[in-house]
């Protein structure tokens, strides 16, 4: 049996293999990349699925595109095994039972956001594509955060052979436990550098290098932002797996599940679509967001308007357009490529995409949507430590104030919550004081040494920065 191939969005790509995208991130002509064909999981044999422990279930979903002309099958399943035993909690991602919905507990990786479930198992492909020749065997990883994606890209990616990973953020901005958490990791693969900007600047410095051929052949460029197929393929597996844990209960045994996503670059919200469309019994999906809103105003009113980025205590959702939407849009219209890349063009030149009439329709019977504002956010942390002893963090409680404004409370609800309050201290704080006791992880941080460089806010000195550090990399092995 074949592996799924893919294509690029805008048509320019097409047939490459699951190593290629993985490997390349972007498609060239800027599209993303999507499968051509979406293997389907029929009931009988989703079924067999129950008894699997979370790694079984998470090999079962990826071996329906991963076959073994791309990851032979011992591999594939050594892979995922390795990445779920990062994580603290048996379960892995364990469903949780709170005030009449379930709550899915994406956060017990290394760094407590759900990205670990994808970026660990992304760190281990990409080693094992390093090893088997891809790229001449190196790779050096660039990308800029402003919080959860450089952490945990650093722990996915620490350590492995062949790669490099220089993570750009904006010098004091982002928060003390965000910054600990990149800079106290000690593997000398891991280079985290400051820069005299803002979280733009330090994004336009990772595009402005991948715009660079000649820089980016050289010193064999590669990325791990949200785009990267492989970090949606790995949220789909969470989608299954809660599906089940949901469905054990007799008296749901038959029933749709829905579920609410705290959305910002729309990859967590993405894997559950396509969950859908492999055949996982998926009623609604709520595309849940902070006051940036683009998504909430597109699934209202058709208006996908780039606006200003407003600061909120959710930061990980603080966006303003969504990096993986293009992929839901690709599917929209239809899987017409040229309609697809006119589209995306207009909307980069006018910062406007607007739907009307059936296209519309057809958006709104996929996702329902719903917003909450700061004060919402804070009324739901509160309510939930008061009533229900549970503690979530502001990404999980504006999924979380979705389902009662869209009202959807009720047994079959999956709220997925994206990171551990811990590591929003002073947002939590605005709502429950005294704060709760951090888990030593995060508590020990601030006694940890910490290693980072700074670089000017420039391309050429984070470019020369890049080239020195590879250089001596390369000459002290
Ligand atoms: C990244 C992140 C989100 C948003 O996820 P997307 O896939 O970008 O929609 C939500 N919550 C937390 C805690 C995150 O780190």
């Amino acid at each position: 049996m074949k592996s799924v191939t893919y294509s690029s969005t805008r048509g320019g790509q097409h047939n490459l293999d699951f190593r290629t995208v993985v490997m390349t991130g972007l498609a060239h002509d800027r599209g993303l990349f999507v499968p051509d064909t979406f293997p389907t999981v029929e009931k009988e044999e989703l079924e067999s699925w129950r008894s699997l422990s979370f790694p079984d279930v998470a090999v079962k979903v990826l071996s329906k595109y991963v076959k073994e002309d791309q990851v032979p099958a011992e591999k594939l399943e050594d892979i995922v095994k390795r990445s779920c035993a990062a994580f603290r909690h048996e379960e892995v991602t364990p469903v949780i039972d709170v005030a009449g919905h379930k709550v899915l507990e994406l956060f017990h990786g290394p760094t407590f956001a759900f990205k670990d479930v994808a970026l660990q198992m992304l760190g281990n492909f990409f080693e094992y594509f390093l090893e088997t020749g891809s790229n001449g065997g190196r790779l050096a990883v660039l990308g800029a955060t402003s919080g959860d994606t450089g952490s945990a890209a650093i722990y996915g990616l620490r350590g492995k052979k062949g790669v490099d990973c220089i993570i750009l953020f904006p010098k004091g901005r982002v928060s003390a436990i965000q910054e600990r958490q990149m800079t106290t990791v000690e593997d000398e693969n891991i280079h985290c550098v400051a820069i005299e900007g803002t979280f733009d600047d330090c994004q336009d410095l990772v595009k402005g290098s991948f715009n660079s051929p000649e820089f980016r052949d050289r010193v064999k460029l590669g990325a791990v932002n949200s785009i990267n197929w492989c970090r949606v393929l790995a949220q789909i597996t969470y989608y299954f797996w809660s599906y089940l844990r949901v469905t054990d209960q007799e008296e749901h045994k038959d029933s749709k599940i829905k579920y609410s996503v705290p959305t910002g670059n729309f990859g967590d919200i993405l894997a559950g679509f396509y969950a859908r469309k492999m055949g996982l019994p998926i009623g609604k999906l709520i595309v849940a967001t902070n006051e940036n809103d683009i998504l909430h105003r597109f699934f209202t009113k058709g208006e996908y308007h780039r606006e200003e980025i407003a600061k909120t205590i959710s930061p990980s959702m603080d966006i303003c357009v969504s990096s993986n939407f293009e992929r839901y849009l690709f599917n929209l219209v239809g899987n017409d490529t040229s309609k697809l890349a006119a589209m995306m063009e207009d909307f980069e030149i006018t910062k406007k995409l607007t739907v009307t009439g059936e296209l519309l329709e057809k958006a709104q019977s996929d996702f329902s949507s719903a917003r909450a504002d700061t004060s919402m956010t804070l009324d739901i942390i509160r309510e939930y430590n008061e009533t229900h002893n549970y503690v979530m963090c502001p990404h999980t409680a504006v999924g979380v104030s979705a389902i009662y404004q869209t009202k959807d409370v009720d047994e079959t609800m999956v709220c997925l919550a994206t990171a551990h309050e811990g590591k929003f201290p002073d947002a939590v704080k605005m709502a429950i004081d005294p704060l709760p006791t951090p888990p030593p992880q995060l508590a020990c941080l601030l006694d940890l040494p910490t290693r980072l460089s700074e670089c000017p806010n420039d391309l050429k000195s984070v470019q020369d920065f890049m080239e020195k550090m590879i250089a001596e990399r390369l000459a002290s092995k």
